[in-house]
């Protein structure tokens, strides 16, 4: 059970975007330009034009020298914008999502029996399956699967297009050295000449190096993560570190009112709520913000908290939040975001139960419901508060990850 880190990888995504969204260019080269021109380079390549030795960066007289019929078309930002948000959301709908990298690559922790090897593989070939499934048929991915986030993004890479690998602890080092050094996230063009000059040059010498060799290669206490990773250590986990798990939404121009607002949260509340559970988590506190639109100064903001004995039931979640919201003062202005952030964490199996309340009657509740939504989508079954801020909030966590589109590379 060894398996903590779930990686997706995007195959040639925009080339990909480019040919789901015009199926005449399926099965063909294509290369996407930033603008139609003969002095610029692909930012992308097709899988079919990879094969003709088009890569990312390729200038385009060489594009057409390596593959005479390839199809030049220009970016859409905006596309792989909108494409990147419905992908994060089919994932979302296996498991969550625990970081954002990259308009085309995320991270999801797994959890519980989701990090036995047949159960993590089948999480891998679910999330692909969804992908397929709710935002489009040719949108391939490799999947990575490994005991952190770098190994598991390491994994991702070995198979391209359509992979799903993983590497398991006990195949540690080894299963590392068919690869180049380069191949290794953070080992960059500056990198790889400071380890040659310490006699690396393989990443069969780099496993074998020392932790103080690493620590001299990064000049610092990075070499000493480094040496970690490599071994499968160094697990990052997303909650425990934040201490806390939330979500904000900007709401549309037509659910700017107070009672749209509060069923917007009260949507956004489950969704963390359910992360929480997720997580294996207690909170215990809940905060409430408010940004309103402030014509001239500038958005106002509110917010408050409150602290109560740790637990995870959406069903005492929810009269806090709606006594919270009882404490705004008037609203000067239409609410224009809000968010929830549950506080506190802490493991649920380290919580004693509050000695007034021994019994936890919602658990089961709780459970079945993160099994639909789960199952059936983020809005399969939800509370009554909720109903009018149904789609208003889809699952978005991701957002304020790609606040803007990099189009230099996309791996
Ligand atoms: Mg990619």
């Amino acid at each position: 059970m060894s398996l903590h880190s779930l990686y997706v990888d995007l195959n040639s995504y925009f080339a990909s975007v480019e040919q789901q969204l015009r199926p005449e260019l399926r099965g063909k080269p294509v290369g996407v330009l930033p603008v139609m021109a003969d002095t610029t380079c692909c930012i992308a390549a097709s899988i079919d034009a990879k094969r003709f030795g088009v890569r990312t960066g390729t200038p385009v007289w060489q594009a057409r020298k390596l593959c005479k019929d390839i199809v030049f078309v220009q970016a859409r930002p905006a596309a792989y914008v909108e494409i990147h948000h419905r992908i994060v959301a089919a994932v979302e709908s296996c498991t969550p999502v625990g970081a954002v990298l990259s308009i085309d690559e995320m991270a999801c922790e797994l959890m519980g029996s989701d990090r036995g090897e047949t159960n993590a593989i089948a999480l891998g070939q679910q999330i692909k399956r969804a992908i397929y499934d709710q935002v489009g048929e040719v949108l391939h991915s490799s999947v990575g699967i490994a005991p952190n986030r770098f190994l598991a993004k390491t994994a991702s890479n070995m198979q391209k297009p359509d992979g799903l690998v993983v590497i398991r602890q006990n195949e540690l080092p080894q299963r590392l050295y068919g690869l180049k050094l380069g191949a290794l996230t953070g080992i960059g063009r500056a990198m790889e000449p400071r380890l040659n000059r310490l006699g690396i040059h393989s990443v069969e010498q780099l496993c074998a190096a020392s932790k103080n060799t690493l620590r001299q290669a990064w000049g610092g206490i990075e070499g000493e993560r480094f040496y970690a990773k490599l071994r499968g250590e160094g697990v990052e986990s997303a909650p425990t570190q934040r201490a806390s798990v939330g979500h904000s939404h900007v709401l549309a121009p037509d659910l700017r009112d107070p009672g749209s607002a509060l069923a917007v949260l009260y949507r956004l509340l489950h969704k963390a709520a359910m992360r929480l559970r997720h997580y294996g988590y207690c909170a215990g506190g809940l905060s409430l913000h408010l940004t309103y639109l402030q014509r001239g100064n500038g958005p106002a903001h509110w917010s408050d908290q409150a602290r109560f004995s740790p637990h995870a039931d959406t069903f005492k979640f929810n009269p806090v939040l709606a006594q919270l919201w009882q404490r705004r003062p008037p609203d000067p202005a239409p609410i224009l975001k809000v968010g929830v952030t549950l506080l506190h964490l802490a493991e649920h199996s380290q919580i004693t139960r509050d000695l007034f309340d021994p019994d936890d009657q919602h658990e089961g509740l709780n459970s079945v419901l993160d099994q639909i939504n789960q199952r059936y989508g983020p809005n399969s079954l939800y509370f009554g508060g909720a109903h009018s801020g149904r789609g208003s909030a889809p699952m978005r966590i991701a957002f304020s990850h790609v606040p803007e589109l990099q189009v230099e590379s996309d791996g």
